[in-house]
């Protein structure tokens, strides 16, 4: 059996000043309860991660940190995006912890499901997977092309939970070892797989925002989605491979059946069938060198080792050996 352990909830926000006031106190609650049952110790804390906000988040952090001390922030110096900011707190935390759980600021996940989540670890596992059961209060849309990149992420090799984005309990046994990877390309969803360790999932309704409206337009959430794919697998370039191997054999059979016909006196007619093909593997071609041209692209920016996030402020005094 394990012993009761230190949680810290990961929260990160971003011009989240409508929403922090409405969920805080909530995640407080959550806290009390799992401290009184027993499930987790006293010394548990939520710590906000502020990613470079423009409105007030940070300074209702502050107060939330000042008028209770189960709260504290940590301020990123501009704003680096949604998965930089859970890893930096994940990794701020990492050597104070037993296990963390990070979720969203703006109420969408469940938080009831925490009780269950660290019953699991209990019983074990060491990452335990928050999983949508239904999407019914996303739009069509948002649903419908979720749902198609999980399954492209998956036909190209690429190993994430179906329906899971990053609500999730991790211990801090595992959280030593995520430290070890060290891309800048960052999909959290696809790394915590990669590191392996016992797992397992709990389901969950997922709501609507309590205020405020998503960061993720389809722009973002289209870097997120190729950011995924470029992080995770290499097969868009073996496709390519085959592609242009397969391109090569046609036309090497039609070059062999030209100059059979040249040989038996029959001239190739149509300036517009060869046109057409010319056009067509012309852009097949165009679109071969950009998917090669993101990875190497993405090679250039983790070649040059930039730090994946900044701190710039903490609501605490930072400990001697961090
Ligand atoms: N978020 C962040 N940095 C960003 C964008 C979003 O820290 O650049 C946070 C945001 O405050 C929220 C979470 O990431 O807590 C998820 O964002 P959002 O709710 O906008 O995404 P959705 O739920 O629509 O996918
Ligand atoms: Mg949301």
């Amino acid at each position: 059996m394990r012993k009761t352990p230190v949680l810290y909830v990961i929260v990160p926000c971003y011009n989240e000043e409508k929403v922090l006031s409405q969920t805080a106190p909530l995640f407080l609650e959550k806290l009390d309860k799992l401290t009184k049952s027993g499930k987790i110790l006293p010394q548990s804390r939520v710590l906000f991660v502020d990613d470079g906000s423009s409105d007030n988040t940070w300074q209702i952090i502050c107060a939330l940190a000042k008028r209770d001390e189960r709260c504290i922030g940590i301020s990123q110096s501009r704003n680096r995006g949604h998965q930089n900011a859970v890893l930096a707190g994940l990794m701020e935390v990492k050597d104070w912890c037993d296990i963390t759980i990070s979720i969203d600021c703006d109420g969408q996940d469940d938080i009831d499901v925490m009780d269950e989540m660290v019953e699991k670890y209990m019983a074990g596992f060491e990452v335990v997977y928050g999983v949508r059961s239904r999407r019914k209060k996303d739009g069509l849309f948002k649903r419908a092309s979720a749902q198609f990149f999980y399954r492209l992420l998956r036909w190209m090799g690429a190993e994430v939970v179906y329906n899971h984005a990053d609500y999730r309990l991790i211990s801090a046994k595992v959280l030593k070892e995520l430290a070890e990877f060290k891309e800048v390309n960052i999909y959290l969803r696809g790394m915590v797989p990669l590191a392996g360790f016992k797992s397992t999932s709990v389901y969950y309704e997922r709501r609507e925002r309590v205020a405020g409206k998503s960061h993720y337009s389809f722009s973002k959430m289209l870097g997120l989605a190729l950011d995924g794919i470029t992080s995770l697998t290499i097969r868009p370039i073996r496709l390519i491979s085959a592609a242009g191997t397969a391109v090569s054999l046609l036309s090497f059979l039609m070059i062999i059946w030209v100059v059979v016909q040249f040989f038996m006196g029959k001239t190739v007619h149509g300036w517009a069938s060869t046109c057409a093909i010319i056009c067509f593997v012309c852009g097949i071609q165009l679109i071969c060198t950009g998917v090669i041209g993101e990875y190497v692209g993405k090679i250039y920016l983790e070649t040059k080792h930039r730090p994946r996030y900044i701190i710039s402020d903490r609501t605490y005094e930072v400990p001697e050996e961090k």
